[in-house]
């Protein structure tokens, strides 16, 4: 395949898609959710097992293991032409629970075609990404036949909503397994409709719980207030100083290349941040520097949740302890442990009036950083700007992927790159999530491109 190579890919996707768009229907009816106080665990066996049945049509081997969270991981390789590399295609088919059932339009787990775009749980994140893979592997095979022109891994895990790790563990314990060049972590997505968009980097993030405690019990605050330290004030002072007046997170002891971190690719346009956002107008946006500075290249802490009487049932009291959940975003380069650490302190500096200050700290996920050079991250920005007609850009992740890092340490030479069909408009995990089809069918063009250059060296 040469010369019209992208108009054949873009022919031959474009006469898939009506078979694709099924495909995510018969999906998506699925609510494989890993989560068995939901949904029956016999939903996401389905799922699995249409995940290794469509495959297996398309040419791969493939076969379900058990991770060691009980969930079942598909598998699937073909071995590609003799020093052909091998290109790993990861996705996960579990999705996320619909959460509030009335705040959807039209059903959760019926696709539903909207104003061009398709609606239900899970349609971009990540069956709308298992449906993309599928469509480059079968346009491949309609214009050259049946072997691909390179090796292909594939690995389509059950439990990546949960947290639960099934999958990072049995990589741990299955070394070699998932060998490859190159692997795409479909389970992002473009910066904005259109734009093909690889994401290079993940911040990492650790989080922390404090307690502060300053009376033998709760005492009455007609008798007492004035004198008595209150424990409750006492932590709203510490964590507002995890904060300057202009909303930048300020931790003491981070040295200022971290703390004012900058973002050498795609700028995130503020109106557009706003909007994806749902930021309330006249309210302004926190921090200084571009928006993708503070999203991507800086340390920001989040309080997650504060332990206090509700207003409805408190009393005319004064609280002898109080706690705080905090979320601390780390950025690439810098190191989880070394900012929690200086958390940590600033949190037992910053505590007023000797309060006593306990802080447990919850296991560290470090940042991770793809590689943004060599053949095969040259070949996947080209093949994505010749799919989509508009150069490829690079943007980081504001959350963590704990399986990047798993894999980075396993398989050090081996280029990582995200990607996938979960532009900003998707609101995945929302309700009303909803993908795209011309982001499936671009997306399936520039993968499709992808393989069959990175296999034509
Ligand atoms: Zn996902």
């Amino acid at each position: 395949m040469n010369g019209n190579q992208v108009e054949e890919l873009r022919g031959a996707v474009g006469q898939l898609m009506t078979r694709a768009l099924e495909d995510l229907r018969t999906l998506v009816a699925i609510p494989s959710v890993a989560d068995e106080r939901l949904y029956p665990r016999a939903e996401c066996e389905r799922a699995a097992g249409w995940v290794v049945d469509a495959f297996a049509a398309e040419g791969l081997e493939t076969r379900l293991e058990t991770t060691p969270d009980g969930s079942q991981v598909v598998l699937g390789h073909r071995p590609g032409p003799d020093g052909a590399p091998t290109v790993l295609l990861y996705a996960h088919y579990d999705v996320q629970p619909p959460l509030d059932d009335a705040a959807w339009t039209s059903p959760p787990f019926e696709l539903a075609e909207r104003d061009g775009r398709l609606y239900g749980r899970g349609a971009a994140d990540c069956k709308g990404n298992i449906v993309t893979h599928l469509t480059a592997l079968r346009a491949l095979r309609a214009l050259d036949g049946d072997d691909y022109p390179v090796g292909i891994r594939l690995v389509v895990e059950g439990s990546e909503e949960q947290g639960t790790g099934g999958l990072d563990q049995w990589v741990e314990a299955n070394p070699g397994a998932l060998a490859a060049d190159a692997m795409l972590v479909q389970d992002t997505g473009n910066a904005e409709l259109g734009l093909p968009t690889l994401t290079v980097s993940l911040r990492g993030a650790a989080n922390v719980v404090v307690h502060v405690e300053a009376l033998a019990g709760e005492i009455h605050s007609g008798m007492f207030g004035g004198a008595a330290p209150d424990a409750l004030a006492a932590l709203a002072a510490m964590l507002a100083s995890l904060r300057d007046e202009r909303g930048d997170t300020t931790i003491d002891g981070v040295p200022d290349p971290v703390a004012r971190g900058t973002w050498p690719g795609v700028e995130y346009d503020a109106d557009q941040f706003r909007r994806d956002a749902g930021v309330l107008d006249g309210v302004e946006l926190v921090g200084s520097g571009a928006v993708a500075d503070r999203l991507w290249a800086r340390p920001v802490v989040t309080i997650l949740g504060i332990d206090a009487p509700s207003v409805v049932g408190s009393a005319a009291a004064i609280q002898p302890r109080a706690s705080a959940r905090l979320n601390l975003r780390v950025p690439p380069g810098a190191d989880a442990v070394r900012l929690q650490d200086l958390l940590v302190a600033h949190l037992e500096a910053h505590a007023p009036w000797g309060v006593r200050v306990t802080v447990e700290r919850d296991a560290a996920g470090q940042p991770f950083q793809a590689r943004t050079s060599g053949h095969v991250f040259d070949t996947l920005s080209g093949a994505l700007a010749d799919a989509y007609g508009h150069e490829t850009v690079t943007a980081g992740q504001g959350g963590s992927i704990p399986l990047c890092n798993v894999l980075a340490g396993q398989y050090p030479d081996a280029a990582i790159v995200l990607l996938g069909v979960e532009e900003p408009a998707c609101l995945i995990h929302a309700p009303n999530e909803s993908v795209a089809p011309s982001e499936i069918e671009s997306l399936a063009v520039g993968e499709a491109l992808f393989l069959a250059r990175l296999g034509s060296r």
